[in-house]
């Protein structure tokens, strides 16, 4: 049977009005900024009366190495959220923004999927209550203050050639990848080539997903190092004066945006960092508020286990204070039998239609990828539960398969059903979550942050990506020398590097072996708080396809969009 698509079940649903979605969650009401009648942002200091009531267990939602089509964390954690529900316990979701530009350019609803949505889609999907807006305006104001200081007589003697704040828009836009500013007559500025990143990729946005508060806002903004001095010396938002008025941009989008899914269950929806070069999870609010509104707060990370969940642990949990109490380990058909390296996947392209064929045997052959990423969620001392998100095309004998694996690993497993069938498909998942969440866990991060800054990164290259070690450029091992030099050796760090395979190099499948992690470059957030390294090519503005999804969607003349996933 053929589903409706996703707007249509998303537009059919009906919507309780947000007011009592808050209620029933225990959020005051005084503490509700409505935007329309479904959407309202909590404000942040919701969080001292929240925290009277009991704390509830908090579930981390991860996958194996995905296909370039994702699959299903987003699905899955609404769907549990529902099922959950469908048990008789109180849950809450806590879900990233997802950007504008991909919901233009390849096709994909980033809401959930089916019977497992929050909703109103069109509005998760498009401006929401305008974070990402706010988020490009601030970090914008910046890079407009900085070319203003150059041209005003740039008192801080800050080098232009190394100036690495570059511009943001939320559009796939490939055209502005490297643009020349400052062009014209000598009253237009300064030329100087840079370029625009997309806004999920902006600095700004991770600090926004990080903050713990206004104050840490406010702090985090005046870190974020723009350049550097011709002596060397970091240059500051704070230096430039910048970060006071950065903080006002974002003072609503600091507060987490609360929706619903279409069981009614509350989801708050705060910050969209992006997965590959930034932190790649929500924020640290929503979940600092949501866990107190709950008994079960359900949050993704992004990609697979090795990617997002590993800076969920070693990144988020240290900043919020939290630790999971279980993880949810989404895995699919689809995604073993190209981990089995016999079907050939191109991203931005369709799967073979071989992968679709009844074939427990590639299931099998793809196994080392799913136990490599048991492996990492147990390496921090977490238990996982490994949910196979069904599609329609799968067979049960390859769902056998994957419960074997996953049995002989020792994980707990489940059948997730909830695309098609909503909560009631995803009891057997939540039953199984629950339990896992009332196992003591015995949590630790990967590595100790007063270890050198090349220690923290052959950590996570060898413990979570199972390489042999790590091969430096000798660019890479100066930065990594300045950083700690000028006193960022206590950061965490983040690894760059693509999310279709555990190791750096796309092309490996399963769980790759008898290789090293080749550090090309490192860079500093120092607003968000971490160094990273850059392991492979990474896009920080993608571009449109051949036929954007945007050439199919439209408005009709009730105001309904139509072709929206
Ligand atoms: P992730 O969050 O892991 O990136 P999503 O939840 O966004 O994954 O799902 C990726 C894509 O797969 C979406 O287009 C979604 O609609 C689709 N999808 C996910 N689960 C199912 C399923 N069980 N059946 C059909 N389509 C699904
Ligand atoms: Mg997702």
């Amino acid at each position: 049977m053929k589903l409706p698509s996703d707007l249509e079940i998303a537009s059919q649903a009906p919507l309780v009005p947000i007011a009592d979605i808050a209620r029933a969650a225990g959020i005051p009401e005084e503490h509700l900024e409505p935007y329309g009648r479904f959407v309202a942002k909590v404000n942040v200091k919701a969080r001292g009366d929240l925290a009277r009531q009991p704390r509830g267990k908090y579930v981390v939602v991860t996958a194996v190495t995905p296909t370039p089509l994702g699959e299903g964390k987003t699905a899955t954690s609404v769907g549990l959220a529902q099922g959950i529900a469908k048990i008789g316990k109180r849950s809450m979701l806590a879900l990233r923004q997802p950007s504008m530009g991909p919901t233009f350019g390849i096709k994909g609803g980033a809401a959930g999927a089916g019977y497992a949505q929050v909703i109103p889609m069109e509005s998760l999907n498009l401006h929401l209550t305008g974070d990402f807006h706010a988020v490009t305006a601030a970090h914008n104001l910046l890079a407009a203050m900085v070319d203003n200081h150059i041209y005003q007589g740039n008192a801080l003697n800050l080098d232009p050639q190394t100036v690495a704040w570059r511009r943001v828009m939320d559009v796939n836009d490939r055209a502005l990848r490297n643009v020349i500013v400052g062009l014209g007559e000598a009253a237009d500025g300064v030329p100087r080539q840079t370029g625009f990143d997309i806004t999920a990729a902006s600095e700004v946005m991770v600090i926004l997903m990080l903050a713990t508060g206004l104050k840490d806002l406010r702090g985090r903004l005046g870190r974020i190092v723009v350049g550097y001095t011709r002596s060397g010396e970091a240059v500051t938002a704070e230096q430039l004066r910048a970060a006071g008025a950065m903080a006002v941009i974002l003072k609503d989008a600091i507060n987490p945006n609360l929706m619903q899914t279409l069981e009614h269950t509350p989801a708050l929806i705060h910050a969209g960092p992006f997965g590959n070069i930034a932190t790649g999870n929500s924020s640290v609010l929503a979940c600092q508020l949501g866990i107190h509104a709950a008994e079960y707060l359900i949050t993704e990370a992004g990609f697979g286990a090795d990617m997002g969940f590993e800076r969920f642990v070693n990144v988020k949990c240290r900043v919020s204070g939290m630790q999971p109490d279980a993880a949810v380990l989404v895995v699919t058909v689809r995604a073993l039998k190209m981990n089995s390296g016999r079907h050939r996947v191109v991203p931005g392209r369709p799967l073979p239609p071989a992968m679709l064929e009844e074939n427990p045997a590639d299931v099998l052959a793809g196994a080392d990828n799913l136990r490599a990423h048991i492996a990492i969620v147990r390496s921090v001392g977490v238990s996982p539960v490994v949910a196979i998100n069904a599609f329609p095309g799968d067979h049960d004998s390859e769902h056998e398969v994957i419960r074997q694996i996953a049995r002989e690993a020792g994980a707990r497993v489940a059948v997730y059903r909830g695309v098609a069938g909503g909560g009631e498909g995803a009891r057997e998942l939540a039953q199984a979550v629950v339990e896992a969440a009332d196992e003591p866990q015995d949590f630790r991060y990967t590595y100790d942050l007063a270890l050198p800054l090349k220690a923290k990164i052959e950590a996570v290259a060898t413990k979570i990506y199972g390489a042999d070690g790590v091969d430096y450029t000798p660019e890479a091992s100066r930065a990594l020398k300045n950083f700690e030099a000028l006193g960022y050796g206590e950061f965490p760090v983040v690894i760059a590097k693509t999310h279709l395979s555990i190791s750096s190099n796309p092309k490996l499948r399963g769980a790759p072996k008898g290789w090293r992690l080749p550090v090309r470059e490192v860079r500093l957030a120092a607003g968000a708080g971490y160094v990273y390294a850059i392991c492979g090519d990474m896009r920080t503005m993608p571009g449109l396809p051949s036929h954007p999804a945007a050439e199919n969607i439209d408005l009709d003349e009730d105001g309904n969009v139509t072709g929206l996933f």
